[in-house]
């Protein structure tokens, strides 16, 4: 597309940092400019399949149990014999690389990862010239391997000046070096509430982040929470055992110690906290500096981490401690004497390089990029309405004008595998129109016996507003990246000891969270003042991973067909005859829970692609159809991983070709 500018971020998975830094950089891009096309690509990820995910565990595992071991590698990394040695065998890293430039014709080509730039010089040795600039966004600090300069980048984007002097006392060229700042998440140059002082009669906020790779926090934790006015917010990733662990552990300190899983609200969490504890990764410790958080960092991967404790001695916002009594002893003194050593490392701070490294870097490229290609006419806004509608008046009659529609999907808020962002790049790229998030919110009043187990599967009420606020964010990205329209709900569980008195109902495309321990028509008439849809889902006889069957509302029709505005007449792949013979309002889902449910029922609505029109589409239940989707090739499929990234263009069969299609009612 003409005017359009294709930037190609090279990012890879291993270690941290590399991933965070490449999608900030794209969320940047995007913020800035709405005729910048940003893909970010790990070719690792497709060129070496199992191998690569073999290397990154084991990469893992060898930092996880042997930190020596790993120095040994990283010193070797460190070496031109290891980049000649290795460039041998990286010649399918060469040809892949090849290939996508080619595909893609990028206007601009960033790297997050040292490998690519040997890879570009390898591609374009017997050219006068490269057809793109090419930037390197160096993610270590201080330490920098030689690696990411050996081989020639037209820029290098650093975190701080003390890196940018590092580079050049070892030859690098200092006009070809940018300090931008760490490219953190563009929220934390978002506004946010002051922290309350923690030499007043507030509580003193530590966010402990345990990672992987430290298991024995629990009493080190527990001593911190025996100091005078302590809080603790105890972050454990992915980890839902340790998570259950540290719950219990901690359970005796009532609200002071909080246990969090996995979470993206990284950025709000460290800015309201007066001190985080974690490793010395560089991710979190960038993040720190924007966020303005004074470290104290319990762990250091020998390597590219010793460089980023250096950065926080030599800056003097944070400290070093491995030891438990070191850590506790560090932190009774930072808020001893009137917090007076806690102030002195957020005097440091704010010296330090602003958050808005990700910005920074966008702004260099986008103008960088109008320099080298000056661009045609600029494209007009892309318009969702206008598209959906010319597609409506192209094909009249045709059920490919149909929008693809999922109003059943849980993410890992409660029993899902995905994350939120993780569903929207999954069904975005599957080329859907409109999908809800629907997280199981149980009712406390019900959740007795064998339920209370599965209690934790459930949205807990503490994380409702993160929830919501989230799909917001999500929302945006998702119509500017996919053109689809998300929508928040919930999925309320009103489970009773039998099957008769047992309902899950969804609350579809929601403002607010809504109280879970409600009677159903009361939480119906909720959602309907948010004018909000109520929709039965699985209403009838099925096989049921969640236990028993959910009869509630089918049993007593008289009350509910008046108030609810659709039955769900598919689940996944059970379909319910008597909705259909009843001739209920009906529409089809996937109750997604992982990727591989995506094979399953979903609606069809022709109507405008507009939250407003989708809404009353279903409660008129005209021109609503149902189709088995299949997911074919485009994922599980290495050959097909990479078409994906590319969107619609190259997406081949299309999603939507050859699909059995059934339509109900027209
Ligand atoms: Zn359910
Ligand atoms: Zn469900």
């Amino acid at each position: 597309m003409a005017g359009m500018k294709k930037i190609l971020i090279l990012s890879a998975g291993f270690g941290e940092g590399h991933n965070a830094a490449a999608r900030n950089i794209r969320d940047a891009i995007q913020h800035l400019s709405i005729d910048a096309r940003v893909e970010v690509v790990d070719l690792f990820e497709s060129s070496y399949g199992s191998v690569n995910s073999f290397i990154k565990k084991a990469h893992l595992s060898v930092v996880r149990y042997a930190p020596l071991v790993w120095r040994g590698i990283y010193a070797m990394l460190d070496s031109s014999e290891w980049v000649n040695r290795n460039l041998g065998t990286m010649n399918r890293l060469n040809d892949e690389l090849s290939n996508l430039l080619q595909q893609f014709q990028p206007d601009y080509v960033v790297s997050t990862y040292p490998a690519y730039s040997h890879a570009v010089q390898q591609i374009y040795r017997d050219h006068k010239e490269r057809p793109f600039p090419f930037l390197t966004v160096i993610t270590d600090s201080i330490s920098v391997n030689s690696a990411w300069f050996r081989a020639s980048s037209d820029y290098f984007a650093v975190a701080n000046q003390l890196t940018a002097d590092v580079m050049v006392a070892k030859g690098v060229e200092r006009n070809k070096i940018k300090v931008f700042g760490f490219p953190v998440s563009l929220e934390f140059s978002e506004p946010h509430e002051a922290l309350e002082d923690p030499n007043t009669a507030h509580l003193r906020k530590i966010l402990y982040i345990i990672h992987s790779g430290k298991k024995k926090s629990g009493k080190t934790i527990e001593e911190l929470l025996e100091l005078p006015r302590m809080s603790l917010t105890i972050a454990v990733g992915k980890d839902t055992e340790m998570k259950h662990k540290m719950t219990a552990r901690t359970a005796e300190y009532g609200k002071r110690a909080h246990v969090i899983g996995w979470t993206n609200e990284m950025p709000h969490l460290m800015r309201s906290h007066h001190l985080v504890i974690g490793k010395a990764g560089g991710a979190t410790v960038q993040e720190c500096i924007a966020a303005g958080t004074p470290l104290i960092v319990n762990q250091i991967i020998p390597g590219q981490e010793e460089g980023n404790a250096t950065l926080i001695e030599k800056c003097g916002f944070g400290a070093i401690a491995d030891k438990r009594k070191e850590i506790v002893q560090l932190v009774e003194t930072a808020f001893d004497n009137k917090a007076q050593g806690w102030r002195h490392w957020k005097k440091n701070l704010a010296k330090q390089e602003s958050s808005r490294g990700a910005l920074r870097i966008a702004e260099f490229i986008l103008s960088h990029s109008d320099e080298t290609r000056p661009s045609a006419e600029p494209e007009p806004p892309f318009s969702i309405r206008e598209k959906s509608m010319e597609r409506v008046l192209q094909t009249p009659g045709t059920p490919t004008n149909m929008l693809l529609c999922d109003f059943h999907i849980h993410s890992t808020y409660s029993d899902g595998k995905l994350s939120i962002p993780e569903i929207v790049d999954f069904y975005g790229q599957l080329g859907f129109d409109c999908i809800c998030i629907t997280d199981h919110l149980a009712d406390p009043r019900r959740l007795y016996g064998k339920l209370s187990a599965l209690s934790s599967l459930t949205l807990p009420l503490s994380e409702m507003d993160e929830y919501f606020g989230v799909i917001e964010r999500e929302k945006k990205r998702a119509l500017r990246k996919y053109g689809m329209i998300l929508m928040a709900g919930i999925e309320f569980n009103k489970d009773g000891l039998t099957k008769k008195s047992s309902a899950h109902l969804l609350g579809i495309d929601l403002e607010a969270p809504i109280a879970p321990a409600m009677d159903l028509p009361e939480t119906i008439a909720h959602i309907h003042t948010q004018k909000g849809l109520a929709v039965a889902s699985h209403p009838h006889v099925m096989k049921s991973e969640w236990g028993k069957n959910t009869l509630y509302l089918w049993e007593n029709q008289e009350i509910f067909a008046p108030i609810i505005d659709a039955w769900e007449i598919a689940n996944r792949n059970n379909i319910f005859t008597p909705v259909g013979l009843k001739q209920l309002r009906f529409i089809a889902n996937s109750d997604f829970h992982k990727p591989k449910h995506i094979n399953s029922w979903k609606t069809l609505l022709q109507c405008e692609k507009e939250n407003a029109a989708i809404k009353e589409c279903i409660q008129i239940n005209k021109n609503v159809a149902i189709t088995f989707f299949h997911e074919q090739s485009h994922f599980g499929n290495r050959d097909g991983a990479n078409k994906v990234i590319f969107g619609d263009a190259l997406l081949t069969p299309s999603p939507r070709n050859g699909l059995p299609m059934k339509l109900i009612q027209a």
